[in-house]
């Protein structure tokens, strides 16, 4: 039967347009089965896992969930639900970005104690849905609030892109990035082991997804306050206690190896100041260190010294919040840009994290996706497909990057049912217009997006 909430929305829509209102629809099982069940077919298939796409192919998901995917010849659609034809069309997981800050600024000044705000939240998961990115795992600039729209999505089927959260992050006392100008009393500020596993004990009461601490000095800037590798060390092992997974923010090659050495799990950033050594490879093998590419967190410092081809982009600027489409505008903020004094040394540093990118993914070590998104100046979602693209020109295969921003993705989160099409998993897809195999920038012709079946846009 149709819920008398929804049919008092059809009633009210209905008289909205003129109309008398309609009589209430003839109620059938026909028409539940149809509202909770997607049949797609036609379209190539691309499932994540890495192996050639499978043309012509049919989807059913019921609920949510896949009940069948395969060769569109063995589509047996259910009683009552039409197929859509995909035909030309490429189906693909949703992605799954593994370093965002959701509603961390207003696009022009970082500030979560104003910007975390429900609406805000909501706002910023809609956007990464509507750009095919189905997941999010932010990284530790959150509000208490994070864990009652996390528990919310849980016992409902999101409209939204999934949020993870690593709550509130940890660094050292007054380090980066409690410095002003950054994000002064979000994260946890710790100055002895003791004190930094009592803070870890009291974030599991929330259980976050991931716990995420901050280890640099900003070229030196913070350097009396960096956080030391013993006290990194301290929040790895209680976390570890616990059965929570730990990632980090690095640029040093250094403290990459003293976190590796100490069990951390993944980089949320690439080691830019030197090129990954044999010495790291083998600590990031050992203890299974993952390295979370954001490339984009290297480019963005440099690349809108001519914000043109961004501000004529709508993919760009349907993005970007209104604030920073202000700041591009404006010769001031541009002219400050460049005035910034370690201006020179931003392009050094995304070639390292190129580099390096590749190098540990020739080697073995196990990689997922990230933008470091939400900062102002880092576009959400729009980043995301800048990312891919970012990968492929560090020498990764388009299906590499796919099955990272995908399958590895979830299994870096320990989600069994997210990153791949397969039976018994999340509906969560992204449908492109044409094949990202051939030009990974056709992740922009996004023809529909679903999370747990509910198409998003
Ligand atoms: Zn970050």
């Amino acid at each position: 039967m149709m819920r008398p909430a929804a049919f008092l929305t059809l009633a009210l829509a209905a008289t909205a347009c003129g109309q008398a209102p309609a009589p209430p629809p003839a109620a059938s099982a026909a028409s539940d089965t149809s509202a909770s069940t997607v049949v797609l077919s036609g379209f190539t298939l691309i499932d994540g896992n890495g192996g050639a796409p499978l043309p012509n192919a049919a989807l059913v998901a019921q609920d949510g969930r896949i009940t069948f995917v395969g060769p569109a010849s063995e589509l047996k659609a259910p009683a009552g639900a039409t197929a859509q034809d995909l035909s030309g069309k490429f189906v693909l997981p949703g992605l799954i970005d593994l370093h965002v800050h959701v509603a961390e600024s207003d696009g022009a000044v970082q500030d979560p104690r104003r910007t975390f705000t429900r609406e805000n939240v909501q706002a910023d998961l809609r956007l990464y849905a509507n750009y095919g990115v189905t997941s999010v795992l932010s990284m530790g600039s959150d509000q208490p609030l994070v864990w009652d729209i996390r528990d919310e999505q849980h016992r409902e089927r999101p409209k939204v892109a999934r949020i993870f959260t690593a709550g509130r992050g940890f660094t050292g006392l007054e380090a980066f990035p409690t410095n002003q100008g950054n994000i002064p009393g979000i994260p946890y500020e710790v100055s002895d082991p003791k004190q930094a596993a009592g803070f870890v004990d009291e974030l599991a009461a929330h259980h976050p997804d991931v716990v995420k601490i901050w280890v640099d000095d900003r070229f030196g800037d913070f350097a009396k306050t960096k956080t030391p590798i013993n006290l990194a060390a301290a929040i790895i092992d209680e976390a570890h206690k616990l059965n929570l997974k730990v990632a980090a923010h690095v640029f040093y090659l250094e403290d990459a190896k003293g976190l590796a050495a100490a069990g951390l799990n993944a980089f949320a950033h690439s080691v830019r100041d030197k090129p990954v050594d044999d010495e790291l490879i083998g600590l990031m093998k050992k203890h299974g260190t993952w390295q979370i590419a954001t490339l984009t967190r290297d480019s963005t410092p440099f690349e809108f010294e001519h914000p043109e081809p961004f501000l004529n982009d709508p993919f760009f600027t349907k993005a970007a919040p209104p604030l920073f489409l202000e700041r591009l505008k404006s010769p001031e903020y541009l002219k400050a840009m460049v005035a910034d004094k370690h201006w020179s040394q931003y392009p050094g540093v995304l070639e390292n994290a190129k580099r390096n990118l590749k190098r540990l993914v020739d080697a073995g070590v196990r990689y997922g996706f990230g933008t470091d998104a939400g900062v102002p100046g880092r576009v959400p979602a729009y980043l995301a497909h800048e990312e891919l693209l970012l990968m492929r020109d560090a020498g990764l295969t388009p299906m590499q990057i796919i099955v990272a921003a995908t399958k590895s993705s979830a299994e870096f989160l320990g989600e069994r049912d997210l990153g791949t099409i397969e039976k018994g998993k999340w509906a969560d897809l992204l449908v492109l217009g044409a094949d990202p195999l051939a030009d990974l920038k056709n992740s922009r012709k996004i023809d529909a997006v679903y999370v747990a079946g509910n198409k998003v846009n």
